[in-house]
């Protein structure tokens, strides 16, 4: 009898597929992972082309795993989504960023940055108390929604227009911001974006980055269609002195890359707000 269990257990196992297994893995990982306080925020400042100020930080995850070390997002992010764990995993960022946001302001006198910027997964956006979730965070943590710019995708928009539309109106009659994410890469949303009341259109850093003559083409167009529809335009991926000054000449609003600031920890980040002495 030992035997057959074995053998079935064996089967069951075997019959899992490779991804599911893993996916197994991550979501153990992860919970544990958020009990033993093993991710960190890191943020990426956000400038304006044209004055080079500081206007702002995207949130971006980071792994300090006790025997793997720092793990980047791309290798546990999708595969989170993919599982569900999504969600847990963001209830814990939603709550950092929002006690990091509480911090910094209280250590500089007043939040008088533009924004924080979050990624919101899809699957979490989705979700029926996606809205109410949020507004018992800033609450807890006595935050304005005023402090946050939420970053969507346009193919996270395009699972149910309907109901992203209904959610960014009612987030933003509360006081959030939004951004669309990776502009440019998914299902095309144009003749959505009149009807989208976003505020800011993040043009993908596989546009930016190396930069040749077509990207320069799409990205003169996002400014434009910017410009038509009154939305700020930050470009990702700047790497270098060369596409910023391009940039300052196409009247793109705002940036964020390595030529600037890598994402880093919230005390350095911090600290290159402090008026230098
Ligand atoms: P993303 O939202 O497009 O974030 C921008 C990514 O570009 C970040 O990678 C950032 O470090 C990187 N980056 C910024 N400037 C430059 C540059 O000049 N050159 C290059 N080569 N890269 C640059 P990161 O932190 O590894 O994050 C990867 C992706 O993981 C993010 O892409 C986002 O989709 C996801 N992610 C990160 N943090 C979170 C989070 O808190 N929640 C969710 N849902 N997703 C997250
Ligand atoms: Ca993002
Ligand atoms: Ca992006
Ligand atoms: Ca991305």
């Amino acid at each position: 009898a030992k035997k057959t269990t074995r053998g079935s257990t064996q089967f069951y196992q075997d019959s899992m597929s490779v991804q599911a297994r893993e996916e197994l893995m991550l979501e153990n990982d992860i919970h544990k992972a958020i009990k033993n306080d093993e991710f960190v925020m890191y943020y990426q400042p956000q400038l304006n082309v044209e004055t080079n100020e500081i206007i702002g930080a995207e949130a971006l995850i980071r792994w300090m795993h006790p025997e793997k070390g720092l793990i980047m997002p791309d290798a546990f992010i999708p595969l989170a989504e993919e599982s569900g764990i999504i969600i847990k995993l963001e209830e814990w960022i939603f709550d950092r960023i929002c006690s990091d946001a509480k911090k910094l302001s209280e250590d500089m006198g007043g939040f008088n940055l533009h924004h924080i910027a979050i990624n919101v997964s899809t699957i979490h956006f989705l979700e029926p108390h996606f809205v109410e979730k949020l507004m018992l965070l800033v609450k807890k943590h006595k935050v304005r929604p005023e402090w946050f710019e939420l970053e969507i995708t346009e193919s996270g928009i395009m699972r149910n227009v309907e109901d992203a539309i209904q959610k960014i109106k009612e987030l933003k009659d509360f006081g959030f911001t939004f951004s669309i994410d990776d502009f440019g890469t998914g299902y095309s949303s144009l003749s959505h974006l009149k009807e989208l009341p976003v505020d800011v259109i993040k043009i993908d850093q596989s546009f930016v980055r190396n930069m040749n003559e077509n990207d320069e083409m799409i990205i003169e167009a996002v400014v434009a269609i910017g410009q038509k529809f009154d939305l700020e335009v930050l470009a990702e991926g700047v790497e270098s002195d060369k596409i910023l000054e391009y940039l300052k000449d196409i009247n793109c609003n705002t940036y964020q890359g390595y030529f600037a600031h890598t994402p880093i920890a919230l005390d350095e980040f911090e600290a290159l707000l402090k008026p230098k002495k």
